[in-house]
């Protein structure tokens, strides 16, 4: 088996079919290093949520097909925590729940309505439930916040120390990762690389936002850019103001939200979406930062937490993921080509690609399961328009989403404009 890419979509995959057949033959082929991509670099939300709207999931098998898919990305957190466990990665995991915090006014409803509409598609108060303002505060003191979603189903940890100790465990189950090899295509069982072709019985392409890279996929997903900083570690009397002993993941619920986590040494880091997206699906290379983004980070976190105001920003980087063109997640495999992948998670893969490496586990062995069943598998997306159309579309779409957020945040009513945006691009 040859996997193309050394992000969490390549080593679980990996890490899971050499469990189930340890005499298989693996190599791991990454362009830079393992953990270069966005796995190296994420907000550590490992979040039981996966991107694209239920309709996506409930044309296929319906509403039963939709509620597997999500069943199974709830235990999905709980198996992240496991493996870590038995292999004794220290991720900082802690499955502390996911938090979304409303704003304004208008981010109150749209809390409220997806509170909604989580029960008809028949997810219970244990899966997700609203929170006021004080049971809010009894968590996390959020400067301004009029409410609150809580699902207990997500964890945090340190994004790095995941990957470093996957690859580690990998590499000590027999699988081979080159690093330093750039995969220039893929096709029917074989890659093809500067230095020569690898043939295999499966090729397994794992390369979500830099996709586009690989020769014929340059329209299958898109990279949009996520940008993050991080403080330095705040002081006990910041923490005391604050709160948030619970190791919760933390969100806003604007259009253009920020996510972000308590790390396990007392600081702050936070993400949002800074310069969406770059003409010919560039990906921005080793993730500079503009001045701008870091500025309006910063401005978004001490607006939620004035404790932090004081506090230095340590870090700055960005990354990108891997969006198709209907905004959900797809796990294929074509046995006569021997070609399989998984992507498109949006901003919600790091408990994804592990559920996405058990199912490519099943399809690659032919060994049916209830993951294979699973409706996110088979899904084939159509492709991004051409340029500049794509770009011209994708800096709209963030650009209204933006003043959408502008004027919610004065009128407190939800933007009828979002609602357009939304309608448009297909992700509600
Ligand atoms: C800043 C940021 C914050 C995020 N925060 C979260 C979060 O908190 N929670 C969450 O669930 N998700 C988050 N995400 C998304 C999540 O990190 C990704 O969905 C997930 O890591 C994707 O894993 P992957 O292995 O599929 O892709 P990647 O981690 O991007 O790995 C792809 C690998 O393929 C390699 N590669 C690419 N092209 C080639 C080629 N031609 N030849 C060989 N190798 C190649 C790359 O170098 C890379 O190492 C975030 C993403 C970013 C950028």
């Amino acid at each position: 088996m040859a996997i193309v890419g050394a992000g969490y979509t390549g080593l679980w995959t990996a890490y899971y079919l050499k469990l189930a057949e340890p005499s298989l033959r693996i190599v791991v082929l990454e362009r830079e290093m393992a953990g270069f991509g966005a796995s190296g670099r994420n907000g550590g939300w490992v979040t039981g949520f996966f991107s694209g709207p239920p309709r996506l999931y409930e044309g296929r098998g319906g509403r039963d097909g939709f509620l597997a898919l999500q069943r199974a990305m709830f235990a999905t957190v709980d198996e992240v925590g496991r493996v870590l466990e038995r292999h004794r990665i220290d991720a900082d995991f802690i499955k502390g729940g996911q938090l979304r915090v409303a704003l304004n006014g208008a981010q109150a409803v749209r809390l409220r309505e997806r509170v909604n509409r989580a029960r008809e598609l028949g997810l219970g108060e244990r899966d997700l439930r609203a929170l006021d303002a004080t049971e809010l505060e009894q968590r996390v003191r959020v400067a301004g916040a009029r409410c609150a979603t809580f699902s207990p189903h997500a964890a945090r940890i340190h994004p790095g120390k995941l990957l470093g100790g996957l690859a580690g465990v990998v590499q000590d189950l027999g699988v081979w990762i080159h690093e330093d090899t750039p995969v220039t295509e893929v096709r029917p069982h074989e890659a093809l690389t500067p230095a020569g072709r690898v043939r295999a019985r499966w090729v397994v392409q794992a390369t979500e936002g830099y996709t586009a890279g690989l020769r014929g996929l340059e329209r299958a997903l898109v990279p949009i850019n996520s940008s993050m900083i991080i403080t330095a570690p705040l002081a006990p009397s910041a923490w005391r103001r604050i709160g948030w002993q619970g190791g919760e993941v933390l969100g806003d619920g604007a259009h253009v939200y920020v996510y972000l986590q308590r790390t396990d040494d007392g600081r702050i880091a936070i993400g949002g979406r800074g310069v969406p997206y770059r003409f010919g699906s560039r990906t921005g290379g080793a993730g500079d930062t503009a001045p701008a983004t870091v500025a309006s980070l910063r401005e978004r976190l001490v607006a939620m937490f004035p404790a932090a105001a004081q506090v230095e920003i340590d870090h700055a980087w960005s990354g990108v993921l891997g969006v198709s063109r209907d905004w959900g997640v797809s796990v294929d495999a074509h046995p006569a080509l021997g070609l399989a992948w998984a992507g498109g998670y949006v901003g919600e893969g790091v408990a994804a690609a592990n559920l996405a490496g058990r199912t490519l586990r099943d399809l690659l062995l032919a060994r049916p399961s209830s993951l294979t069943q699973l409706p996110w598998v088979g899904r084939r997306p159509r492709r991004w328009e051409p340029e500049p159309l794509r770009w011209a579309g994708i800096r709209a779409t963030y650009a209204l989403y933006r003043r959408a957020d502008r004027r919610e945040g004065r009128s407190g009513r939800p933007s009828r404009l979002a609602r357009c945006v939304d309608a448009a691009t297909g992700r509600r």
